[in-house]
């Protein structure tokens, strides 16, 4: 297998005029972005001096140079750690700091905050930023062609959201990334030249990653600066086989937008994943903007590719089975197996809730300098996601939740995204998220946390009746905390640890007065 790198410059030769990547009302054609990348490739290796398998970090806002620097790391043999820009610069710094980064590439937004930080590190790195003269200058160095690399070279460290603890750096290989893209192309679409890839969410993530077979195929990548549901809109109608990410929570802001409601000819494909897409809102999803959908469930340590819902499997009367496949994360993707195992390693029959894992070409090699972790996470070739779910006899995995937000409530296990579906039907509610609080009689209870929709009416008892009607009595949630918005990282994944540490302040607090 080559270099990836090389799958872009192949078409860079076919379909050199085509446009490759748009910002604003700046355009690159492939020949363009292919002469940007060689001659950065030459100047990452002449003047910092890097070597192969050096790591260079990419913190910047959504920008046009994002791609022309991935690829020209890739070209010179180098390995890019993409990092989002909202992180603090402290974050920032860690990663820096654990992958040991040589080179980072900045933007003007950002190198302010981060300079100080950097310049404290003990071994500083070479810091460029993209809108400057020194930029401008690598431009014009001598090009250089794509290097050979062996196909297990990490090509991308991919630092976990990190909804918990620390981020570890996932190290994703050229061969992990190409079985990546062919995953792509089997089950979500075929791509042709010219077509279009919108970007609103952060590069560094789900939105970038899908970039890659999208730019192999001659797709036109056009990149906005943020998530503004009418810049996207306005975007839909301007182009044409229109492919878009949206993290759930980004879905459910689009829909609340009054554009959604419009046609929309262009969009071909909305695919979303990354975090629990509930029944109601997939159905209002479906319902505004038909079937264009397509679920993913991945994780960084198997970029983007474990299960899918494919747009067909959207498709249905209502019925309870249609139900039922709208609330899984669909079946495994082409050339991924996919189990559910119980905590000491034996695969669980059908219907059984366990934990999910994973082998395939597309599984991480582990995570960067940290053994402890890659023991843990990856077990006689499989990948043990920290995710639980169960199968159904079609081979359709039903996520229930992480691991360590399984809810044990007088030894009774309560899964809270079973209880978070139930409350999403109530018309008054917006979003929620549930948790467990510690309690001294139960081990733990159900705390339901609740975002009201603009002007409307709620109340604990509609709640508590909408419970009684759809679950068990001891899973329906002990208190309710309603809300102005949930606490959500820079990826829109709500996180919890975030509403866990607030129950436990709060109860701190009544325990002092
Ligand atoms: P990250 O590595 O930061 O992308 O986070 C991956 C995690 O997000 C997975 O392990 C799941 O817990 C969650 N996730 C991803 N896709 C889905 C999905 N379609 N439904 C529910 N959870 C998801």
């Amino acid at each position: 297998m080559p270099n990836i790198a090389q799958v872009l410059f192949n078409r860079i030769r076919s379909h050199p005029h085509l446009s490759a990547v748009s910002y604003g009302t700046q355009s690159i054609s492939f020949a363009e972005l292919g002469e940007r990348t060689q001659r950065l490739a030459g100047a990452l290796r002449a003047q910092p001096g890097l070597n192969t398998g050096d790591r260079v970090v990419l913190c910047m806002e959504n920008r046009p140079e994002f791609f022309e620097l991935v690829f020209a790391c890739w070209a010179a043999g180098l390995c890019v750690v993409p990092v989002n820009s909202k992180l603090h610069p402290r974050e920032v710094s860690h990663i820096v700091t654990d992958s040991a980064a040589r080179a980072v590439f900045t933007s003007e937004a950002l190198i302010d905050d981060l300079a100080p930080v950097l310049g404290q590190l003990d071994v500083p790195p070479f810091v460029c930023v993209v809108q400057s003269q020194a930029y401008a200058a690598l431009l014009s160095a001598t090009p250089l062609a794509c290097i050979d690399v062996p196909a297990t070279d990490i090509a991308w460290l991919f630092y976990t959201s990190g909804t918990t603890g620390k981020p570890k750096g996932a190290m994703l290989s050229h061969r992990n990334l190409m079985v990546m893209s062919w995953a792509y192309f089997a089950d979500i679409e075929h791509v042709s030249p010219g077509d279009t890839k919108v970007h609103a969410a952060p590069l560094s993530h789900a939105s970038g990653l899908y970039a890659l077979p999208h730019l192999f195929a001659g797709g036109h990548q056009i990149i906005l600066s943020g998530f503004e549901p009418d810049l996207i809109f306005e975007r839909f109608e301007r182009h044409r086989n229109i492919t878009f990410f949206a993290a759930p929570t980004m879905v459910i802001r689009l829909l609340q937008s009054g554009g959604a409601s419009a046609p929309h000819p262009g969009l071909r494909t909305l695919y979303y994943g990354g975090a629990p897409m509930y029944v109601s809102d997939l159905q209002r999803a479906l319902d505004v903007l038909g079937p264009r959908l397509f679920q993913l469930y991945g994780q960084g340590e198997s970029p983007m590719t474990l299960t899918g819902l494919s747009k067909q499997d959207h498709l249905g009367s209502g019925d309870a089975a249609h139900l039922a496949r709208l609330g899984s994360a669909g079946t495994a993707r082409t050339g991924i197996e996919i189990r559910v195992f119980s905590e000491d390693g034996l695969e669980l029959p059908v219907g059984e809730v366990g934990e999910v894992v994973t082998r395939s070409d597309c599984v991480m090699a582990g995570y960067w300098n940290n053994e402890p972790a890659t023991r843990s996470a990856l077990r006689e070739g499989w990948l043990w996601t920290g995710d639980v779910g169960m199968m159904d006899e079609r081979g359709y995995l039903t996520l229930r939740d992480r691991s360590k937000d399984l809810i044990i409530s007088g030894g009774s296990n309560i899964y809270p995204r079973e209880i978070e579906e139930v409350l999403l039907k109530h018309p008054a509610v917006l979003e929620c998220s549930v948790v467990g609080a510690s309690h001294p009689e139960w081990g733990e209870e159900v705390v339901a946390f609740v975002v009201r929709r603009p002007g409307a009416e709620l109340s604990e008892q509609s709640l508590d009746s909408l419970c009684l009607e759809h679950i068990a009595r001891f899973k329906r949630p002990k208190r309710y905390r309603f809300i102005e918005a949930l606490p959500k990282n820079n990826y829109g994944k709500v996180l919890k640890t975030a509403l866990r540490q607030q129950l436990s302040q709060d109860s701190a607090g009544d325990g002092a007065r």
